[in-house]
């Protein structure tokens, strides 16, 4: 059986890799995007305000309209589990092998996002954008002045107790240890909030209300468990990022995030990247778009390169009679 070729193949459809795939297919490149599933972390999304150049929006929807865009340049798509990718021996080709197929490809663009970690109490997923959160810092204005709990490790916690100390009228730190664990000076400016009660040596047990969050229930190391009322609680345990099917190809940092330099690059010459994954600070859809817009430019100038051709220098394209120009 004959493998199937592309010149760039795209691992994720969140915000990064559909962006890619625009600007990749939109040259004609022959290009695949291989995913899990449609929009990534845009799916636990149901109101963005964020994202520039509309005023309302959700994550799904948003996803839909950059997949429709993709399909509008003849890119391809299959929704499949990438397992891994290796190099094919005597050739500069990449072999990507999914759960149900392989392909060859002459450049790979990585995506594949992140996924957060859940607080794991039982009615948790019932909850979900109904009072509990996992980004604080796309979420917390929803809580003007109202009454907010955070959950969480590290710096991840400290950075939600602020971001929310601005918003909300209460803030709940609630932490396992006995002392709060990051940078002094985050420390020293939490503990000098006035709406902001630190609960140590303590952990959220349950979480309660009808049709959205009103309660959670909080034992502390000796047992005793109490309720408070709260609009929203947030989780910030940190998140997965799985890259255990390409790590043996590319440098990932310590924090087990892709090394990325100007343009997606990485250390290896064929393989580009963006999005949560990599090391970029912001991990925002827009920054995701922007970045994926620029992975997909370079995957389709190395792929040029290959041929001899000079590549672009963005994709926006003028013809002036027989000269085509890209700016
Ligand atoms: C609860 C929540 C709320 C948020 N709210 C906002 C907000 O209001 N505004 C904002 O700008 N940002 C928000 N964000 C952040 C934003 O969603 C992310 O920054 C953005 O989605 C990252 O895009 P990405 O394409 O890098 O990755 P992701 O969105 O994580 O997409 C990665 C894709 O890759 C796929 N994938 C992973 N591994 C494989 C594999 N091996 N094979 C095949 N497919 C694979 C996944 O299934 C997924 O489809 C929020 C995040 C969360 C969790």
């Amino acid at each position: 059986m004959s493998i199937e070729e592309y010149e760039v193949i795209i691992i994720g459809a969140g915000p990064s890799g559909l962006s890619a795939g625009i600007f990749v297919a939109r040259q004609r490149a022959k290009c695949l995007l291989i995913s899990k599933d449609l929009g990534g972390q845009m799916n636990m999304i149901p109101k963005l305000e964020n994202y520039p150049g509309t005023i309302m929006s959700s994550g799904p929807l948003l996803a839909k309209t950059l997949e429709n865009q993709y399909l509008t340049f003849n890119g391809e798509m299959t929704f499949d589990t990438v397992e891994r990718v290796d190099e094919v021996e005597g050739s500069t080709d990449l072999k990507v092998k999914t759960g149900r197929s392989e392909y060859l490809t002459k450049s790979l663009i990585l995506a594949p996002g992140k996924v957060p970690n859940n607080l794991g109490v039982e009615n948790e997923i019932q909850f979900q954008n109904k009072g509990v959160h996992y980004c604080t810092k796309c979420d917390a204005p929803f809580y003007q002045g109202r009454t907010t709990a955070t959950v969480g490790v590290g710096g991840y916690l400290l950075e939600s107790g602020i971001l929310l100390s601005r918003m909300a009228s209460k803030v709940y730190l609630i932490y396992r240890g006995g002392q709060l664990g990051g940078d002094k000076d985050m420390i020293e400016s939490i503990k000098k909030k006035n709406n902001v009660e630190l609960v140590p040596n303590s952990s959220v047990t349950l979480v309660s209300g009808n049709n959205s969050l009103q309660q959670i229930q909080i034992k502390d190391n000796s047992g005793v468990e109490k309720m408070i009322n709260v609009d929203g609680l947030f989780v910030e345990m940190g998140s997965k990022i799985n890259l255990d099917f390409v790590k043996h190809l590319v440098k990932l940092n310590t924090k087990g995030e892709i090394e990325v330099t100007d343009g997606g690059k990485t250390t290896h010459p064929a393989i580009f990247a963006s999005g949560d994954a990599t090391n970029i600070p912001y991990k925002q859809i827009v920054a995701a778009c922007g970045d994926g817009a620029a992975a997909g430019i370079s995957a389709f100038n190395y792929i040029e390169k290959l041929k001899g051709k000079p590549g672009i220098r963005s994709d926006w394209k003028k013809t002036i009679g027989d000269t085509v120009f890209h700016y």
